[in-house]
Protein backbone atom coordinates (compact mmCIF):
# COMPACT_ATOMS: atom_id res chain seq x y z
CA UNK A 1 0.00 0.00 0.00
CA UNK A 2 0.88 2.98 -0.79
CA UNK A 3 1.79 6.14 1.83
CA UNK A 4 -0.94 8.27 0.69
CA UNK A 5 -3.59 5.77 1.07
CA UNK A 6 -3.15 5.31 4.59
CA UNK A 7 -5.75 6.45 7.05
CA UNK A 8 -5.55 7.08 10.70
CA UNK A 9 -7.65 5.12 13.00
CA UNK A 10 -10.10 7.77 13.80
CA UNK A 11 -10.80 7.68 9.39
CA UNK A 12 -11.72 3.94 9.96
CA UNK A 13 -13.37 4.77 13.66
CA UNK A 14 -15.86 7.12 11.90
CA UNK A 15 -17.09 4.89 8.97
CA UNK A 16 -17.68 1.57 10.99
CA UNK A 17 -19.07 3.67 14.35
CA UNK A 18 -22.07 4.22 12.64
CA UNK A 19 -23.10 0.38 11.76
CA UNK A 20 -22.11 -0.48 15.58
CA UNK A 21 -24.67 -0.97 17.86
CA UNK A 22 -24.84 2.04 20.63
CA UNK A 23 -24.33 -0.17 23.64
CA UNK A 24 -21.04 -1.28 22.03
CA UNK A 25 -19.53 1.70 23.43
CA UNK A 26 -20.59 1.30 27.01
CA UNK A 27 -18.33 -0.39 29.70
CA UNK A 28 -18.64 -3.91 30.41
CA UNK A 29 -18.03 -4.44 34.51
CA UNK A 30 -19.21 -7.62 33.82
CA UNK A 31 -15.40 -8.54 32.81
CA UNK A 32 -14.57 -8.14 36.35
CA UNK A 33 -16.11 -11.51 36.46
CA UNK A 34 -12.76 -13.52 34.65
CA UNK A 35 -10.78 -11.37 37.15
CA UNK A 36 -12.19 -12.33 40.13
CA UNK A 37 -12.07 -16.11 38.49
CA UNK A 38 -8.54 -15.81 38.14
CA UNK A 39 -7.72 -13.88 41.73
CA UNK A 40 -9.98 -17.54 42.48
CA UNK A 41 -8.12 -19.86 41.04
CA UNK A 42 -4.57 -18.51 41.85
CA UNK A 43 -5.43 -18.16 45.38
CA UNK A 44 -5.87 -21.66 45.31
CA UNK A 45 -2.69 -22.80 43.46
CA UNK A 46 -0.89 -20.49 46.02
CA UNK A 47 -2.71 -23.06 48.73
CA UNK A 48 -1.62 -26.54 46.95
CA UNK A 49 2.08 -25.39 46.42
CA UNK A 50 2.05 -24.35 50.30
CA UNK A 51 1.18 -27.88 50.39
CA UNK A 52 4.65 -29.26 49.47
CA UNK A 53 3.04 -31.74 46.83
CA UNK A 54 4.93 -33.43 44.13
CA UNK A 55 7.36 -31.30 42.35
CA UNK A 56 5.44 -32.16 38.76
CA UNK A 57 1.59 -31.19 40.58
CA UNK A 58 3.46 -27.83 41.83
CA UNK A 59 5.22 -27.35 37.99
CA UNK A 60 1.57 -28.30 36.35
CA UNK A 61 0.02 -25.63 39.74
CA UNK A 62 2.97 -23.17 38.17
CA UNK A 63 1.36 -23.80 34.76
CA UNK A 64 -1.61 -22.45 36.11
CA UNK A 65 -0.28 -19.49 37.76
CA UNK A 66 1.30 -18.70 34.32
CA UNK A 67 -2.10 -18.41 32.47
CA UNK A 68 -3.62 -16.68 35.62
CA UNK A 69 -1.32 -13.79 35.38
CA UNK A 70 -1.39 -13.10 31.54
CA UNK A 71 -5.23 -13.29 31.95
CA UNK A 72 -5.23 -10.85 34.47
CA UNK A 73 -2.84 -8.93 32.55
CA UNK A 74 -4.78 -8.60 29.36
CA UNK A 75 -7.84 -7.98 31.53
CA UNK A 76 -5.37 -4.84 33.20
CA UNK A 77 -5.08 -3.59 29.91
CA UNK A 78 -9.02 -3.37 29.06
CA UNK A 79 -9.64 -1.88 32.65
CA UNK A 80 -7.23 1.12 32.29
CA UNK A 81 -8.44 1.90 28.49
CA UNK A 82 -11.62 2.71 30.46
CA UNK A 83 -14.13 -0.09 28.89
CA UNK A 84 -14.45 -1.86 32.07
CA UNK A 85 -15.40 0.68 34.55
CA UNK A 86 -15.72 4.98 34.27
CA UNK A 87 -14.25 6.20 37.39
CA UNK A 88 -10.79 7.19 36.94
CA UNK A 89 -9.49 5.93 40.83
CA UNK A 90 -11.55 2.81 40.40
CA UNK A 91 -9.93 1.67 36.92
CA UNK A 92 -6.50 2.58 38.28
CA UNK A 93 -7.23 0.45 41.73
CA UNK A 94 -8.94 -2.42 39.74
CA UNK A 95 -6.17 -2.19 36.48
CA UNK A 96 -3.06 -1.69 39.57
CA UNK A 97 -4.45 -5.24 41.05
CA UNK A 98 -5.06 -7.29 37.66
CA UNK A 99 -1.03 -5.80 36.59
CA UNK A 100 -0.04 -6.85 40.35
CA UNK A 101 1.59 -10.23 39.27
CA UNK A 102 3.27 -8.24 36.06
CA UNK A 103 4.45 -5.41 38.46
CA UNK A 104 3.60 -2.55 36.09
CA UNK A 105 1.72 0.34 37.95
CA UNK A 106 -1.38 1.52 35.96
CA UNK A 107 0.06 5.56 35.69
CA UNK A 108 3.02 4.30 33.93
CA UNK A 109 1.06 1.97 32.07
CA UNK A 110 -1.83 4.52 30.82
CA UNK A 111 1.43 7.20 29.48
CA UNK A 112 3.49 4.10 27.75
CA UNK A 113 0.45 2.05 26.46
CA UNK A 114 -2.91 4.32 25.86
CA UNK A 115 -0.75 7.61 25.71
CA UNK A 116 2.40 6.64 23.67
CA UNK A 117 1.82 3.26 21.80
CA UNK A 118 -1.71 3.67 20.82
CA UNK A 119 -0.93 7.45 19.78
CA UNK A 120 2.14 6.79 17.88
CA UNK A 121 2.04 3.33 16.83
CA UNK A 122 4.58 2.13 14.86
CA UNK A 123 6.44 5.58 14.60
CA UNK A 124 10.20 5.04 14.47
CA UNK A 125 10.90 7.31 17.31
CA UNK A 126 7.87 7.67 19.32
CA UNK A 127 6.26 4.14 19.81
CA UNK A 128 8.49 2.49 22.69
CA UNK A 129 7.05 -0.72 21.59
CA UNK A 130 8.07 -0.10 17.97
CA UNK A 131 11.81 -2.12 16.47
CA UNK A 132 14.38 -0.27 15.24
CA UNK A 133 15.53 0.82 12.12
CA UNK A 134 18.31 0.46 10.46
CA UNK A 135 19.69 3.92 11.29
CA UNK A 136 19.10 3.58 15.18
CA UNK A 137 20.29 -0.04 15.12
CA UNK A 138 23.85 1.52 13.63
CA UNK A 139 23.98 3.65 17.21
CA UNK A 140 23.25 1.13 19.19
CA UNK A 141 26.53 -1.35 20.36
CA UNK A 142 24.34 -3.77 22.12
CA UNK A 143 22.28 -4.40 18.72
CA UNK A 144 25.08 -4.57 16.77
CA UNK A 145 26.82 -7.21 18.61
CA UNK A 146 23.18 -9.38 18.86
CA UNK A 147 22.71 -9.10 15.04
CA UNK A 148 26.72 -10.44 14.89
CA UNK A 149 25.38 -13.67 15.62
CA UNK A 150 24.43 -16.29 13.63
CA UNK A 151 20.49 -16.33 12.32
CA UNK A 152 18.99 -19.74 14.03
CA UNK A 153 20.65 -18.36 17.25
CA UNK A 154 19.41 -15.16 17.39
CA UNK A 155 15.87 -16.36 16.62
CA UNK A 156 16.30 -18.68 19.21
CA UNK A 157 17.27 -16.03 21.69
CA UNK A 158 14.93 -14.13 20.76
CA UNK A 159 11.81 -16.52 21.27
CA UNK A 160 13.47 -17.81 24.80
CA UNK A 161 13.28 -13.74 25.77
CA UNK A 162 9.76 -13.10 25.33
CA UNK A 163 9.73 -15.48 28.53
CA UNK A 164 11.41 -12.05 30.20
CA UNK A 165 10.39 -9.35 27.57
CA UNK A 166 7.49 -7.71 29.20
CA UNK A 167 9.12 -7.51 32.83
CA UNK A 168 12.22 -5.58 31.29
CA UNK A 169 10.05 -3.62 29.04
CA UNK A 170 7.97 -2.60 31.60
CA UNK A 171 11.50 -1.54 33.82
CA UNK A 172 12.39 0.21 30.48
CA UNK A 173 9.91 2.23 30.37
CA UNK A 174 9.72 3.16 33.71
CA UNK A 175 13.16 5.27 33.53
CA UNK A 176 11.96 6.45 29.74
CA UNK A 177 8.97 8.25 31.05
CA UNK A 178 9.75 8.97 34.77
CA UNK A 179 11.18 12.25 33.42
CA UNK A 180 7.67 13.58 31.92
CA UNK A 181 5.80 13.22 35.11
CA UNK A 182 4.96 16.23 37.17
CA UNK A 183 6.87 15.59 40.71
CA UNK A 184 3.17 15.00 42.76
CA UNK A 185 2.93 12.25 39.65
CA UNK A 186 6.48 11.05 39.63
CA UNK A 187 6.00 9.62 43.34
CA UNK A 188 2.70 8.02 42.46
CA UNK A 189 4.59 6.19 39.78
CA UNK A 190 7.24 5.27 41.67
CA UNK A 191 5.31 3.89 44.43
CA UNK A 192 3.06 2.09 42.08
CA UNK A 193 6.29 0.47 40.64
CA UNK A 194 7.84 -0.63 43.71
CA UNK A 195 4.93 -1.95 45.49
CA UNK A 196 4.16 -4.82 43.85
CA UNK A 197 7.60 -5.86 43.92
CA UNK A 198 8.26 -5.72 47.10
CA UNK A 199 5.50 -7.65 47.82
CA UNK A 200 6.60 -10.71 45.66
CA UNK A 201 10.46 -10.14 46.86
CA UNK A 202 8.53 -10.37 50.99
CA UNK A 203 7.19 -13.16 50.09
CA UNK A 204 10.30 -14.76 49.17
CA UNK A 205 11.13 -14.05 52.67
CA UNK A 206 8.08 -15.71 53.79
CA UNK A 207 7.69 -18.91 52.10
CA UNK A 208 11.26 -19.40 50.74
CA UNK A 209 13.39 -20.12 47.33
CA UNK A 210 11.51 -23.27 46.41
CA UNK A 211 8.14 -22.60 46.79
CA UNK A 212 8.74 -18.75 45.46
CA UNK A 213 10.03 -19.94 42.23
CA UNK A 214 6.24 -22.44 42.07
CA UNK A 215 4.46 -19.41 43.12
CA UNK A 216 5.96 -16.58 41.30
CA UNK A 217 9.31 -16.56 39.36
CA UNK A 218 7.86 -20.09 37.04
CA UNK A 219 4.42 -18.11 36.60
CA UNK A 220 5.94 -14.85 35.74
CA UNK A 221 8.08 -16.28 32.85
CA UNK A 222 5.12 -18.18 31.60
CA UNK A 223 2.99 -15.12 31.54
CA UNK A 224 5.61 -13.16 30.11
CA UNK A 225 5.67 -15.32 27.65
CA UNK A 226 2.10 -15.46 26.47
CA UNK A 227 1.31 -11.64 26.66
CA UNK A 228 4.52 -11.16 24.59
CA UNK A 229 3.99 -13.91 21.66
CA UNK A 230 0.39 -11.93 20.89
CA UNK A 231 2.74 -8.45 21.57
CA UNK A 232 5.53 -9.73 19.26
CA UNK A 233 3.02 -10.27 16.56
CA UNK A 234 0.46 -7.21 16.90
CA UNK A 235 2.54 -4.88 15.12
CA UNK A 236 6.31 -6.73 14.37
CA UNK A 237 5.65 -8.07 10.85
CA UNK A 238 3.88 -5.15 9.94
CA UNK A 239 5.64 -1.75 8.20
CA UNK A 240 6.66 1.27 10.30
CA UNK A 241 4.07 3.56 9.03
CA UNK A 242 4.13 7.50 9.06
CA UNK A 243 0.36 8.06 9.60
CA UNK A 244 -0.70 5.56 12.53
CA UNK A 245 -3.07 3.72 10.09
CA UNK A 246 -4.28 0.49 12.28
CA UNK A 247 -5.10 -1.69 9.26
CA UNK A 248 -1.35 -1.17 7.66
CA UNK A 249 0.81 -1.93 10.87
CA UNK A 250 -1.10 -4.05 12.73
CA UNK A 251 -2.13 -8.03 12.77
CA UNK A 252 -4.67 -9.38 14.28
CA UNK A 253 -4.21 -13.20 14.91
CA UNK A 254 -6.67 -15.80 15.36
CA UNK A 255 -6.45 -18.37 18.03
CA UNK A 256 -8.52 -21.31 19.49
CA UNK A 257 -12.30 -19.68 21.15
CA UNK A 258 -11.00 -21.31 24.55
CA UNK A 259 -8.33 -19.12 24.29
CA UNK A 260 -9.97 -16.07 22.89
CA UNK A 261 -12.43 -16.45 26.29
CA UNK A 262 -9.45 -16.35 29.00
CA UNK A 263 -7.43 -13.94 27.10
CA UNK A 264 -10.38 -11.41 26.88
CA UNK A 265 -10.09 -11.28 22.78
CA UNK A 266 -6.58 -9.85 22.84
CA UNK A 267 -6.11 -11.49 19.47
CA UNK A 268 -8.60 -8.95 17.68
CA UNK A 269 -5.31 -6.30 17.93
CA UNK A 270 -6.39 -4.24 14.62
CA UNK A 271 -10.09 -3.76 16.00
CA UNK A 272 -8.35 -2.73 19.32
CA UNK A 273 -6.46 -0.12 17.68
CA UNK A 274 -9.53 1.20 15.53
CA UNK A 275 -11.43 1.19 19.04
CA UNK A 276 -9.13 1.26 22.07
CA UNK A 277 -11.87 2.77 24.47
CA UNK A 278 -14.67 -0.25 23.19
CA UNK A 279 -14.83 -3.24 25.81
CA UNK A 280 -12.75 -6.55 23.57
CA UNK A 281 -16.57 -7.86 23.74
CA UNK A 282 -17.72 -6.10 20.88
CA UNK A 283 -14.91 -6.80 18.68
CA UNK A 284 -15.68 -9.77 16.81
CA UNK A 285 -18.18 -7.67 15.33
CA UNK A 286 -15.90 -4.84 14.76
CA UNK A 287 -14.03 -7.47 12.91
CA UNK A 288 -17.03 -8.42 10.46
CA UNK A 289 -17.22 -4.94 9.47
CA UNK A 290 -13.78 -4.39 9.02
CA UNK A 291 -14.06 -6.72 6.71
CA UNK A 292 -16.94 -5.90 4.51
CA UNK A 293 -15.16 -2.36 4.32
CA UNK A 294 -11.79 -2.90 3.38
CA UNK A 295 -10.90 -6.62 3.12
CA UNK A 296 -7.98 -6.07 0.85
CA UNK A 297 -6.15 -4.00 3.76
CA UNK A 298 -7.23 -6.49 6.47
CA UNK A 299 -4.43 -8.53 7.82
CA UNK A 300 -5.51 -11.67 9.93
CA UNK A 301 -3.81 -14.45 10.14
CA UNK A 302 -3.37 -17.54 12.56
CA UNK A 303 -0.61 -17.18 15.75
CA UNK A 304 1.18 -20.16 15.09
CA UNK A 305 1.87 -19.21 11.91
CA UNK A 306 2.51 -15.02 12.85
CA UNK A 307 5.01 -16.61 15.28
CA UNK A 308 7.24 -18.74 12.61
CA UNK A 309 6.52 -15.58 10.41
CA UNK A 310 8.50 -13.89 13.12
CA UNK A 311 11.03 -16.73 13.66
CA UNK A 312 12.21 -16.50 10.10
CA UNK A 313 12.41 -12.66 9.60
CA UNK A 314 14.69 -9.97 11.70
CA UNK A 315 13.32 -7.17 13.30
CA UNK A 316 15.17 -4.19 12.28
CA UNK A 317 13.19 -1.94 9.91
CA UNK A 318 14.89 -0.79 6.05
CA UNK A 319 13.17 1.94 4.62
CA UNK A 320 10.07 1.41 6.73
CA UNK A 321 8.56 -1.42 4.44
CA UNK A 322 10.86 -3.97 5.01
CA UNK A 323 12.81 -5.86 7.59
CA UNK A 324 16.74 -6.41 7.03
CA UNK A 325 19.42 -8.61 8.44
CA UNK A 326 22.44 -6.35 8.34
CA UNK A 327 24.84 -8.73 8.52
CA UNK A 328 23.55 -11.66 6.58
CA UNK A 329 22.91 -8.93 4.20
CA UNK A 330 19.36 -9.64 3.04
CA UNK A 331 15.59 -7.65 3.07
CA UNK A 332 12.56 -9.19 3.80
CA UNK A 333 9.07 -7.47 3.04
CA UNK A 334 6.20 -6.51 5.92
CA UNK A 335 2.74 -7.52 5.67
CA UNK A 336 1.30 -6.11 2.77
CA UNK A 337 4.69 -5.42 1.54
CA UNK A 338 5.66 -8.47 0.20
CA UNK A 339 5.77 -10.97 3.29
CA UNK A 340 4.03 -14.15 2.54
CA UNK A 341 3.96 -16.19 5.72
CA UNK A 342 3.06 -19.14 4.19
CA UNK A 343 6.13 -18.83 1.94
CA UNK A 344 9.06 -16.26 3.70
CA UNK A 345 11.65 -15.60 1.04
CA UNK A 346 14.49 -13.04 0.85
CA UNK A 347 15.79 -10.58 -1.76
CA UNK A 348 19.43 -9.34 -1.40
CA UNK A 349 20.01 -5.68 -0.19
CA UNK A 350 20.93 -3.62 -2.24
CA UNK A 351 21.86 -0.10 -1.56
CA UNK A 352 21.96 3.23 -4.17
CA UNK A 353 24.83 4.87 -3.94
CA UNK A 354 25.01 7.69 -7.07
CA UNK A 355 21.84 6.33 -8.40
CA UNK A 356 23.34 3.10 -9.24
CA UNK A 357 21.92 0.07 -6.92
CA UNK A 358 24.86 -1.85 -5.71
CA UNK A 359 24.50 -5.25 -4.28
CA UNK A 360 26.36 -6.24 -1.37
CA UNK A 361 25.47 -9.59 -1.87
CA UNK A 362 27.66 -10.01 -3.93
CA UNK A 363 30.78 -8.74 -1.87
CA UNK A 364 32.51 -11.24 0.49
CA UNK A 365 34.18 -9.07 3.02
CA UNK A 366 33.92 -9.98 6.67
CA UNK A 367 30.67 -8.30 8.32
CA UNK A 368 31.03 -4.83 9.38
CA UNK A 369 28.69 -2.48 11.07
CA UNK A 370 25.41 -1.40 9.08
CA UNK A 371 26.01 2.41 7.97
ZN1 LIG B 1 -4.24 -1.18 24.09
Amino acid sequence: MNDKDLHTFGWYAKRISKSLPPESFDPVPLRLLGGLAYVSVSLICFFLIGLNLHFTINLFLSVILGFSFAGLGFLGHEILHGTVVRRPWLRDFLGALAFWPLSTGPQLWRKWHNMNHHVHTQHDEKDPDAWPTLEKLAKSKYFRWVYLLPFPIRATFSFVSLSVQFTLHSIKCLFLYIGEFKVKNKVKVIIQAILPWTTWIVLLFIIGLEKWLFVYLIPLLIANFIVMAYISTNHRLNPITPVNDPLANSLTVTVPRWLDIIHFNFSYHTEHHLFPTMSSKYYPLVKKKVKEFWPERYHEMPMGKALYALWKTPRVYFDHNDLVDPYGKKIFGSLGHGLNPENVTKKDLTLHINGKPQSIEKDNTPPSPPL
